[in-house]
């Protein structure tokens, strides 16, 4: 057994299928002026084996996608024959004396950049295909991994160093059972979409496996305990056989508060909304009985694909998202890129410390371009229900103010074009940054609402990267110093009448729910995976509890006495309401 970070609950057992690194990194090697032919040689087998490999995944999806959709195949083999690239490789072989792989990488380093200064959509896309097809080269040439893709018919459990966000977009999830990561955090956006999907997964095995998982290797992977089994004998797979069963069945009982009235045990409403990154998850989150959507994380829609979505195709999914909500509200947040969250085709500068650099709102107000695009598409949707538009990562005033600019400015052009929009639509920040805690009193007299997001919140308070297993026990969100800040935002927030909600991932935990009541809280948005689960802590908790938590609370010097007054409050167990529920929605 080896014990990694449990990042999405459940469990998963069976085989892996292990992806392969696709990063390069190989010395600069050159070669002699009588290995030269040699050296060709390995690069024509390496072109050979490609185009084999892309013609056997045509033909794999030809039936599956259809002739049309499987065109991008074409392409990337006419890159493979395309003399000003393979002139721009053997030119560097040919005059440096570079290997054939040091070679390929020169080249598609230098096509990407060309092509990616033009203003023209189209060559930016060839560059993707270029850097597609130039790690499959590379791959051959460096003798990687022959396989690459899971299988397509049958469940697997995905092993790989590091995952991103735009691969988990094109995860399977009909055939992925699990994942398992050596690299990463629990609240890494990798994980918090594992959670939305419902796939269990265990993060942090880096420097902890005595042999490299292999695939094909059986595993069980436990997501709640955050460990995994390599090749287990048959009574751990038979006592791990029977713990899902029961997890089952807690699932389907917890189903039925789906249509439950969402309050406390003395009575208090409270509302409990979805954070969603797609329409798909919007229907799941409504039979879980979302109260609406608290944190839309429209980035998602970013990325599978190779160009920027332009307001036309981002104002079908917000009118969609606000019309199936039918009054309800959707809180829809500005494009939140950089961090461990990349888009393809939009290059950002190297950085020492992404989270602390080019990102966010940051890109936003960098790129008004960008950023006036998705405001217009989000004033339009707003005609269509009740949108409150979300900034994320303000740290100040200005920064807020420089937004809110540019959001007039696309009213303005609105307005011109006798396009119609919610000219009141609501506008509220993300709390993330210390900065902002720090005077929140002041941007509550800005805003309509804060939503607390305490997955960078703990990270920019502890200085501990959200990302980084090594210092994943470090990642604390009951740090007394968090919990004062959390007090200090609500407070103002009260004082000025502003709505504060919690959205980060602490908001779906059911140990927090007594710290969230004794705060006064009384909206939570959360992985639409863990609505039921609080719901049914929710429905034992009582609101009248909350001076007396907080007393408790505010003397507590570190995160474990605060971990155990909460452990004192929190309600693990299966609420005496279930048998009473009415049959759930949906
Ligand atoms: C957060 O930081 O808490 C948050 C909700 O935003 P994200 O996880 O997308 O950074
Ligand atoms: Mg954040």
């Amino acid at each position: 057994m080896v014990d990694g970070i449990g990042a999405s609950s459940g469990i998963a057992m069976g085989r892996a299928f292990v992806l392969p690194a696709w990063e390069w990194d190989f010395p600069e090697k050159l070669i002699d002026v009588a290995d030269l032919a040699y050296e060709f040689e390995r690069l024509y087998d390496g072109i050979r084996h490609s185009r084999n490999e892309i013609e056997q995944i045509k033909q794999e999806f030809v039936s599956v996608l259809g002739e049309e959709q499987t065109q991008i195949f074409d392409a990337h083999l006419a890159i493979l024959e395309d003399p000003i690239f393979m002139n721009e490789v053997q030119g560097i072989m040919q005059r440096q004396y570079k290997a054939a792989e040091v070679a390929v990488k020169e080249a598609i380093e230098k096509f990407v950049n060309m092509f990616d200064l033009l203003d023209d959509q189209y060559m930016k896309e060839r560059a993707l295909d270029i850097k597609d097809v130039g790690n499959r080269l590379l791959k051959h040439l460096l003798g990687a991994l022959e396989e690459t893709m899971p299988p397509k018919d049958k469940p697997y459990i995905l092993v790989a160093k590091e995952l991103s966000p735009s691969q988990m977009v094109h995860l399977d999830t009909k055939h992925a059972l699990g994942i398992v990561t050596m690299l990463g955090g629990k609240t890494s956006h990798v994980a918090i979409m594992a959670r939305a999907m419902g796939v269990p997964y265990v993060v942090g095995l880096e420097g902890k496996l005595e042999t490299p998982i292999q695939t094909g290797d059986y595993l069980i992977l436990d997501g709640d305990e955050g460990v995994v089994h390599i090749n287990p004998e048959e009574s751990v797979i038979r006592q791990y056989e029977e713990r899902q069963s029961s997890l089952i069945a807690i699932r389907e009982k917890l189903q039925k508060l789906a249509g439950f009235p969402s309050r406390t045990a003395d009575g208090q409403p409270f509302q409990l909304a979805a954070n969603i990154s797609s329409v798909s998850e919007l229907e799941q989150a409504l039979r879980y009985g979302a109260s609406g959507v608290g944190l839309f994380r429209t980035e998602i829609l970013y990325m599978d694909r190779s160009t920027f979505p332009d307001e036309e195709e981002q104002f079908r999914v917000y009118k969609q998202v606000a019309e199936r909500l039918e009054g309800r509200r959707v809180v829809i947040r500005t494009l939140d890129i950089g961090g461990d969250k990349l888009l393809d085709y939009l290059e950002l500068p190297e950085e020492e410390n992404p989270s602390l650099g080019y990102r966010s709102i940051r890109i936003s107000l960098d790129r008004k371009d960008l950023f006036k695009t998705q405001l217009r598409a989000l004033l339009r949707a707003s005609h269509y229900g009740n949108i409150q538009i979300m900034y994320p990562m303000i740290s100040s005033l200005k920064e807020l103010a420089a937004a809110n600019e540019v959001l007039a400015e696309a009213k303005r052009e609105l307005e011109w074009e006798n396009q119609p929009f919610n000219a009141s639509i609501k506008v509220g920040i993300m709390i993330e940054v210390p900065a902002a805690v720090m005077i929140s009193d002041l941007l509550a007299q800005k805003v309509d609402f804060f939503s607390i997001g305490t997955n960078d919140l703990v990270q920019y308070i502890l200085a501990v990267d959200r990302m980084n297993e090594t210092v994943a026990h470090l990642y604390d969100p009951f740090h007394p110093a968090v919990v004062r800040m959390l007090k200090s935002t609500v407070d103002n927030a009260r004082r000025f009448g502003t709505h504060v909600s919690v959205c980060g991932e602490l908001a779906g935990d059911i140990r927090a729910l007594p710290l969230w009541i004794a705060l006064g809280i009384s909206e939570l948005s959360m992985s639409v995976q863990s609505i039921l689960r609080v719901k049914n802590s929710l429905l034992q908790s009582r609101a009248s509890e909350s001076a007396l938590i907080w007393e408790e609370l505010a003397g507590c010097g570190s995160s474990e006495e605060i971990a155990q007054v909460l452990g004192k409050y929190a309600q693990h167990d299966i609420a005496r309401e279930i048998d009473a529920a009415p049959p759930a929605q949906g």
